[in-house]
């Protein structure tokens, strides 16, 4: 069999891959790209894109409820949900077709099928056998599912993204980015939301504050967090669906179950054993600071690797390995530390740095000066029903650094991009003492924190 050679293949054409093709291409490689399914990958197709299509709607829904205090008088607003889908649909579809077409500009090679490794330079597609010097693996991860009875009775963010009708009732297993996330859009389009939590918190990993707080303004939404209930079995009856935990409760009644429980590795069709590539206990391909496996001219990027499942880190670590390889920038490589992140929740959540648990344990409390403050936005001036704000900044005792931002609040999305550039670059609290603040926003709250915001640490 004749073999066609290649400076790059990249397998995978999702967020990573795609960055990593279209650098190297611009260095002057030869690149292929292979992908199964849709050009964009997770993030386009199934993911980011059209899960932030879905929180607009629902960030949508909240303002009619604030329409009438600024004077306008509005019939009650009817929504399509099929009309939202199609729309949502057309778009995703146009993304992932520029994508491809871009790819092409750039003369990249696209290679439609499923690839797996024949030996540590030669990969196959659809039987034919293609070999390169580099090869980046960035197949992604996809939705875990629990190993219950009645497991398939439930669906993913995956089948999320299928739902044809809003689901009147729905549980949500799980505490993460997803969980919440999904929760907090199907509980601003009208579904009734019970999220099965098998500990005792949600956003277990975030900052106590935020968690805390995202609590109480779901639980005043009439979201039901139901703690210690680890889902033990699903059974189908009548239409409807019943979830039994371990606990011995029972949620009866619902039209659907979604789990939220974390994403694995999408591995298990590349044949890794043919090139002798190694992966982690859990499945994650194990790469060093540089991307790359054991396997020197193999490397891995994004999702597959389980370093932190953030489409800007996927496409953030393909540049810097193709600069690397291809360009000039020899010692090119990611930082994992201070990567910001927002949670799609209404209101939003945006986190850069440690958390207060962190700080404690990296440092110790009586290293800690940590201010806080909370507020609501001035769009609920005269609504009841208030906008909270709050917001969290970590700081060392002796220096002033600033190690750890979150905010839960309206925007909270929008303004945490410029504060993490100024703590990735080591901001102190003095630092932001000296900007003068921007009048009336909630981001001036966080230039403007006094020693009467100083909390515990
Ligand atoms: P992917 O985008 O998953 O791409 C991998 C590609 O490889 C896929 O297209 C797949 O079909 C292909 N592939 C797999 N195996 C093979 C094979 N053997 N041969 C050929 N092709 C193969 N991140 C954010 O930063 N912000 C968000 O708001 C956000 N929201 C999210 C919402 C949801 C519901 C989900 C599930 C994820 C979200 N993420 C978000 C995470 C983000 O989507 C991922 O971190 C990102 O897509 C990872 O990119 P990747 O290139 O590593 O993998
Ligand atoms: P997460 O890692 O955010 O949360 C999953 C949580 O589910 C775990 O931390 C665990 O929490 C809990 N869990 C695990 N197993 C079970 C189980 N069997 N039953 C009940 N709960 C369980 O995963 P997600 O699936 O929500 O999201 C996957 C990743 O995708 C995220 O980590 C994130 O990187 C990315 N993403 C990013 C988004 C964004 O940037 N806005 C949006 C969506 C996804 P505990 O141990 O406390 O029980």
């Amino acid at each position: 069999m004749k073999t066609k050679h290649f400076d790059l293949i990249v397998i995978g054409a999702g967020s990573g891959g795609i960055a990593t093709a279209e650098k190297a291409a611009s260095y002057g490689a030869k690149v292929a790209i292979i992908e199964k399914q849709q050009a964009g990958g997770t993030c386009v197709n199934l993911g980011c894109v059209p899960k932030k299509i879905m929180w607009y709607a629902g960030d949508l829904s909240d303002s009619f409820h604030y329409a009438s205090d600024f004077g306008f008088q509005l019939a009650a607003p009817q929504f399509n949900f099929a009309t939202l889908v199609r729309h949502r649909q057309q778009f995703t579809q146009s993304l992932s077709e520029r994508l491809k077409k871009k790819l092409l500009k750039h003369k990249i090679t696209f290679l439609q099928g499923s690839a797996a490794f024949v030996d540590a330079h030669t990969v196959e597609v659809n039987n034919q056998h293609f070999s390169a010097t580099h090869i980046v693996i960035a197949t992604g991860c996809e939705s875990k599912k629990p190993t219950i009875k009645g497991v398939e009775y439930g669906i993913t963010s995956d089948g999320f993204f299928g739902l044809r009708a809003v689901p009147k009732k729905i549980a949500i297993v799980g505490n993460g980015y997803i969980a919440t996330e999904l929760a907090s859009i199907l509980n601003q389009l009208g579904s009734q939301v019970k999220i099965l939590i098998r500990k005792n918190k949600i956003l277990s990993h975030f900052d106590s504050m935020i968690s805390e707080t995202l609590t109480d303004i779901l639980l005043s939404k009439g979201i039901q967090l139901l703690y210690k209930h680890d889902t033990a079995e699903i059974h189908q009856h009548q239409g409807k669906l019943l979830v039994r935990c371990k606990n011995k409760k029972t949620i009866t009644d619902l039209d659907a179950v979604l789990f939220a429980i974390g994403r694995s590795p999408r591995t298990q069709h590349l044949h890794l054993a043919a090139a002798n590539i190694k992966t982690n206990t859990d499945g994650f391909i194990k790469t060093n600071k540089w991307e790359t496996t054991n396997i020197p001219h193999i490397y891995a990027i994004g999702d597959v690797t389980g370093k932190k499942l953030l489409t800007p880190v996927a496409i953030a670590a393909g540049r810097k390995l193709a600069a690397r390889l291809f360009g000039k920038e020899k010692k090119s490589y990611l930082d994992y530390q201070n990567i910001p992140t927002v949670v799609f929740t209404h209101p939003p959540i945006g986190s850069v740095g440690l958390t207060h648990e962190q700080a404690i344990d990296k440092y110790g409390r009586q290293k800690l000066t940590i201010y806080q403050t909370e507020f609501s936005s001035l769009f609920s001036a005269f609504a009841a029903k208030k906008f909270p704000s709050k917001m969290r900044l970590i700081t060392l005792k002796k220096t002033g650094k600033i190690i750890g931002c979150h905010i839960i609040g309206p925007n909270a999305d929008e303004m945490l991009q410029g504060f993490a550039v100024a703590i990735k670059m080591g901001a102190t609290k003095a630092d932001f003492d000296k900007v003068v603040a921007i009048h009336p926003t909630s981001a001036e709250e966080l230039v403007t924190l006094k020693a009467s915001n100083i909390i515990k640490a």
